[in-house]
């Protein structure tokens, strides 16, 4: 009788340190990667966990290594892959086995090979992993769509493998079809957020007040037992305390300032502007990694156009009590943003998707992992429906604390010709937000005036055209 209850395919740094978590939780697992070297890496490698690991060489093999009905986790490269694989895998399945993607796929593929997979008695799985090669191993935060019966199947083992939270599983049911993968996709564009505000900060310490990296590193390392504690902030400290042996300088130096991306920023800000809900923090955050990118175009720049005049600075102190509400506040538009662009496509897609839970399964395991977070979850568990985190009791408070923070920081930074483009969008979202009284009055006139296009009038109903000299 096969003895594995559940398959891993794929053996990269996600989907070996998923089947070892997998094996440590006392469940046996079957493996196959597409090189079978790896497979037998991985074999050779699995330790004390060898005798809950069966390594197969074969697709075929690797089926009948795990009990019907069964769960076969997919770990490969997003995209083409995928559904090589799952092609692969069809005529060797049987009825109720579950395939769960679990790479980061865009969730309309999710959809579509959900569907595809409709009536063919196999039930698919869309799961959105976080947490990097550590989560996987120890605990990541999982975020799962599909049909609820299929998630009640698998619960155990996910639950099992997942970080925990004060004891509380980070791994959730979160909706249908790609609910699981589009949680993923705005975590992860969130992600670009908080990364672009803080390199925006560390650079504001480096090149307006002269820190250096064991600097500008102990500063963060303040900062992580305050309101920003939160991995990404405990990994900057990490990172800039470090020294590259070659050369003797802090490894940040010597390492190029082009960023890279693989797609799933770029999707919650082209879903996020779909749905017409504005991420301008997400937005800003892709842009300045595509920026980022054209180095040899900015070097050029800077030689055409120079850089402005440095203007006098403050005592770094007050700027550097400044930067630490600056990305407090920059941190709640992203946030505030992130979860408004879910609620929009919950109510398209009709997932339904439940915010404080959503808010409760990112405490831990993931990358975004913060003390912010609980207080989110607190904030959504207060009122789930509420349309922005900014209207919630404990944010404005904390929106009206950080404010002048932010906007001292960003204007600053403007003088200086120093770039926050996450922070600066931030502060022109949170000004635009939150006056009741905007200008997009004079754009009506003008759509009126070149296209006929109408505006309602404060005194009038129905739609009305302007007397624009015979124009309209
Ligand atoms: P790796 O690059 O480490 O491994 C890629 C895996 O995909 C290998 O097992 C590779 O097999 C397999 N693969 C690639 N192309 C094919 C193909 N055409 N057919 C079959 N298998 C294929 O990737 P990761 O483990 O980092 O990522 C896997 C998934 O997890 C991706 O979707 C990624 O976006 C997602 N993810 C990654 C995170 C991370 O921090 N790295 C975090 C969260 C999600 P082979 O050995 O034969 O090349």
């Amino acid at each position: 009788m096969a003895a594995a209850e559940i398959g891993v395919i794929g053996l990269g740094v996600m989907g070996a340190n998923l089947a070892l978590n997998i094996a440590d939780n006392g469940y046996h697992v079957a493996v196959y990667n597409r090189t079978s070297a790896r497979t037998a890496e991985f074999a050779a490698n699995a330790g004390a966990l060898a005798d809950r690991v069966t390594a197969c060489a074969t697709l075929e093999e690797f089926v009948s290594a795990i009990r019907p009905p069964r769960p076969v986790i997919i770990m490969v490269k997003a995209g083409e892959p995928v559904d090589q694989q799952i092609e692969a895998l069809k005529p060797l399945l049987q009825d109720r086995d579950i395939i769960i993607d679990a790479g980061n796929a865009n969730f309309r593929d999710t959809m579509r090979r959900f569907t595809a997979l409709e009536g063919t008695g196999l039930t698919f799985i869309g799961m959105g992993v976080s947490g990097g090669e550590e989560g996987a191993r120890h605990g990541p935060s999982i975020m799962v769509g599909g049909a609820e019966a299929a998630w009640k199947r698998v619960e155990p083992v996910l639950t099992a493998i997942s970080a925990k939270y004060e004891g509380e599983a980070c791994a959730a049911w979160l909706g249908e079809n790609g609910a699981g993968h589009f949680v993923k996709t705005i975590h992860n564009g969130i992600e670009y957020a908080d990364m672009q505000m803080i390199a925006e900060v560390y650079g504001v310490m480096r090149d307006h007040l002269g820190m250096d990296a064991p600097t500008i590193a102990a500063v963060f390392s303040a900062w992580s037992t305050g309101p920003l504690d939160s991995y990404l902030i405990d990994i900057t400290a990490e990172v800039l305390k470090v020294h590259d042996a070659a050369t003797g300088k802090a490894i940040v130096d010597v390492i190029v300032d082009a960023a890279g991306q693989k797609g799933t920023g770029r999707w919650s800000a082209i879903e996020s502007q779909m749905m017409g809900v504005p991420a301008t923090a997400i937005e800003a955050a892709v842009a300045a990694r595509s920026l980022s990118a054209m180095r040899a175009e900015r070097a050029r720049a800077e030689s055409l156009l120079g850089l402005p005049a440095r203007q006098d600075r403050r005592n770094s102190q007050e700027v550097i009590d400044d930067l630490e509400k600056a990305l407090l506040a920059g941190k709640i538009a992203a946030y505030a943003q992130g979860f408004a662009v879910m609620a929009a496509a919950s109510r398209e897609f009709g997932w339904n998707l439940p915010m404080p839970t959503i808010a409760r399964i990112w405490r831990a395991g993931c990358i975004i992992r913060s003390r912010f977070l609980g207080e989110i979850a607190t904030a959504f568990g207060a009122d789930p429906d509420v349309s922005n985190l900014a209207l919630t009791p404990a944010f404005s408070a904390m929106i009206k604390d950080t404010d002048a923070s932010l906007r001292r920081i960003v204007a600053e930074a403007a003088l200086n010709g120093l770039p926050v483009p996450a922070l600066s969008s931030a502060l022109g979202y949170f000004d635009t937000y939150r006056r009741a009284r905007g200008t997009a009055n004079l754009i009506q006139a003008q759509r009126d005036f070149f296209g006929a296009h109408g505006f309602e009038r404060f005194d009038a109903e129905g739609e009305q055209h302007g007397p624009w000299g015979g124009t309209s």
